[in-house]
């Protein structure tokens, strides 16, 4: 009777698609003009990935989620590459890296009308020494005519080479069916957590905010020498540090150790880094400059953690650095620019002198708890009927949608699923959320609600 208008079948379908956990990742890597991001378009189905890129614009995008054959993942374009920069040698192999440190499975793009070239040996190198799945998708073949051009690509050793056109469609869909068979079910790392590993955290900002000072000070001597913990398997650029009576895995940290400067062009490199991080993590620490006006590559950063779903704490580190001016318009700034995260723990931190380091353990327990809540179906009920007789929908076109109930259908993050009687305004859903962490908390965690409306 509380699901008035939902059958059962309905009400399932919809938790089901709410509420799964983190989708496994899929890496699309190649040299540049292969066609990497035509595919990524064709896998997603859209037209929004390459499109609208300038030369010289940082990509902030370079997940997109994915579904084929009903199984959804994501996936990583990096086709955005800026190869002048680097040289193409260095930008394939950074999105090799890439591939290997982030990704469960790696679809490796030769164009097969130029046929593989050193560049794509190399890459072969890297991607078979990471022993990752790799889907072989040998691209251009438009028509039946560059069948054998395809085949030549037996020679690099990565199985049958599929053969496909991007631009026109042709044979993705079975490059994607080997896609699938390549793809576990979830994240290599999700399994890590169900054993019980240490929490995952991703320490990321942009470059020169402190990253390497902060997890110098927090690593100290409390190192923790890795062959002691038994049953983990150690991931090189993950580092196990000690921290308030717990070991944590700060995730990804070579590439805050090896402080590659690249200067220009590092961006997109930093952009890839910080995604397979918090792909990596359960929660986020991003670390701002607090000497510095909040920029929009702070914010894009912020973004990325919220999107991908994990949980997320805010420092303003370099504290020993401010005077009263700046701590003023800093506030202010925080106000305006970070409106969209009031929810998420914050601390005030100098990697420097070690100010405020004991509240960063204490600041991330209560995001991952936040994170972790589950409200029971009768409380979040008895508390949506108060807020909908209390706070009506407005009326429009002489109809007034309503809730009709709600449940939680999955957690890290929580995600919800109202069902209604009519659409939810925007601002009314913004509303619901607010007041649902109002009531529940959700501190440190961003919050999914989806609304089924009754046909
Ligand atoms: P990326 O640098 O690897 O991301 O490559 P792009 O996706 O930007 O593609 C490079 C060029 O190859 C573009 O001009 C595409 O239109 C073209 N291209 C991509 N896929 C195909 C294909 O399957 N057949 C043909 N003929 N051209 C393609
Ligand atoms: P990363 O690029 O984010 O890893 O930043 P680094 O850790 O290399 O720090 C960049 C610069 O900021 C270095 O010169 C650090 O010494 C300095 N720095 C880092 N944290 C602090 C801090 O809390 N206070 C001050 N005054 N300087 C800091």
């Amino acid at each position: 009777a509380a699901q008035e208008g939902f059958d059962a079948e309905e009400v399932e379908g919809a938790l089901d698609e709410a509420g799964h956990g983190p989708l496994p990742v899929l890496a699309v890597v190649g040299r540049p003009n292969v066609g990497k991001s035509t595919l990524v378009n064709r896998i997603i189905g859209r037209r929004e990935a390459v499109v609208e890129d300038r030369p010289g614009v940082t990509r902030d995008r370079v997940t997109y989620e994915a579904e084929w054959a009903g199984r959804r993942f994501k996936v990583v374009d990096t086709g955005g590459w800026e190869q002048d920069v680097l040289g193409i040698d260095a930008s394939v192999a950074a999105q090799a890296e890439y591939a290997i440190e982030a990704a469960d499975a790696v679809v490796f793009v030769v164009d097969a009308t130029v046929g593989a070239t050193d560049t794509d040996e190399a890459v072969v190198k890297l991607l078979r020494r990471a022993g990752k799945p790799v889907v072989l998708c040998a691209n251009k073949v438009d028509g039946p005519s560059s069948e054998a051009d395809a085949a030549m690509l037996w020679s690099l050793g990565l199985g049958e080479p599929m053969p496909v056109s991007a631009l026109h469609g042709r044979g993705t869909g079975d490059m994607l069916d080997e896609v699938l068979k390549a793809l576990p079910e979830a994240p290599a790392q999700t399994f890590g957590n169900a054993v019980g590993g240490p929490r995952r955290i991703a320490l990321i900002g942009r470059p020169n905010v402190g990253k390497s000072s902060l997890l110098n000070k927090v690593a100290g001597e409390e190192r923790v020498v890795v062959n002691e913990l038994a049953g983990t398997t150690r991931d090189p650029v993950d580092e196990l540090i000690e921290l308030g009576g717990t070991t944590w895995k700060f995730v990804d940290t070579a590439g805050i150790r090896k402080r590659v400067h690249l200067q220009e062009g590092a961006d997109y490199y930093a952009s890839l880094r910080t995604a397979a991080a918090v792909e990596k993590a359960e929660v986020a620490v991003v670390l701002i400059d607090a000497s510095e006006s909040i920029s929009v590559q702070d914010q894009r950063i912020i973004t990325m953690a919220v999107e991908a779903g994990r949980a997320l704490v805010v420092a303003y580190n370099k504290w020993d650095t401010l005077d009263e001016e700046r701590r003023y318009y800093l506030e202010r700034e925080i106000e305006t620019e970070l409106q969209q995260i009031a929810w998420a723990p914050r601390v005030n931190v100098s990697a420097q002198t070690g100010r405020h380091m004991e509240k960063l353990v204490p600041a991330i327990e209560t995001a991952l708890a936040g994170w972790e809540t589950r409200v029971p179906t009768g409380r979040l009920n008895a508390f949506l009927g108060e807020l909908v007789a209390a706070h009506p929908h407005p009326i429009r076109g002489g109809k007034q949608p309503r809730i009709l109930f709600g449940t939680q259908a999955g957690t890290k993050p929580p995600r919800f699923v109202l069902f209604a009687s009519g659409f939810l305004e925007a601002g009314y859903r913004r509303f619901v959320e607010r007041r649902l962490r109002e009531e529940f908390g959700f501190e440190g965690t961003p919050i999914h609600i989806s609304v089924r409306v009754r046909e």
